[in-house]
């Protein structure tokens, strides 16, 4: 299974149309993908985005950096030429995508499924979930089941898959990476809280809910998957 995190393709697709604009500099300059103000005629005068690999307006690189030093971004799907943009770009086949918004908020009025040691219970509809935390050399996971597991091995393959290609992310690589990419593509964390972020996926049978903790000594990741449908032997 393929990830991708919204909005990066469109990002870097719209760069890579922009760009060529500098190869002969004819008529006026793209717009700067993040406040929508024209580029600079140059492209070395523009700035590269500390949070994906394109080019912006020296005022925002200013911004990036003055934000960053407060531990603060502005996600990459609140930029101009994403809040603008028409339809996003379709996820290609078989792919998962990574979205800061939840689009399955009924899972969490669902009843709960008590569950010995788990006094608050599970959503009926949750299958199992992962922890994980980054030791700082590698991911340690132990799973959750919340159900009885699937017979179909079609739907545990989508559960390990799903999972497998999260952590080869180079957004999983190491807490760092993960804090950034929280900080470009994530739910914006409650005020008090900037260390705690939300995204969201869909798999052909499961709704994700990944919460992401960027904290070190902690839990850094749960991985939570409900099924759209139970099967029939289960429901
Ligand atoms: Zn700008």
């Amino acid at each position: 299974m393929d990830i991708s995190i919204y909005p990066k393709k469109e990002l870097l697709a719209k760069w890579g149309e922009d760009r060529k604009w500098y190869e002969a500099a004819a008529g006026k300059p793209p717009r700067c993908l993040r406040c929508g103000k024209p580029l600079p005629p140059k492209l070395s005068l523009c700035a590269l985005s500390r949070y994906i690999d394109v080019q912006i307006c020296p005022g925002c690189g200013t911004e990036e950096a003055m934000l960053d030093w407060d531990g603060k971004a502005l996600p990459l799907w609140k930029w101009h030429a994403v809040l603008t943009a028409g339809a996003s770009v379709a996820p290609a086949e078989g792919e998962a995508r990574l979205v800061p918004v939840c689009g399955f908020s009924e899972v969490f009025e669902q009843p709960r499924r008590v569950v010995c040691g788990h006094p608050n219970g599970f959503p009926m509809s949750e299958l199992c979930y992962a922890r994980a935390d980054y030791d700082g050399y590698r991911w340690h996971t132990t799973w959750t089941r919340c159900r009885e597991l699937p017979k179909d091995a079609v739907l545990i393959g989508e559960v390990d898959g799903f999972y497998d290609a999260l952590l080869a992310l180079p957004e999983f690589e190491n807490l760092h990476a993960l804090a950034k990419a929280c900080k470009s593509y994530a739910e914006l964390p409650a005020a008090e809280d900037r260390s705690t972020y939300n995204l969201f996926a869909e798999t052909p049978h499961f709704y994700v809910w990944l919460r992401l903790i960027t904290r070190e000594r902690d839990y850094n990741l749960y991985c939570h998957y409900y099924y759209k449908e139970p099967p029939g032997e289960d429901r």
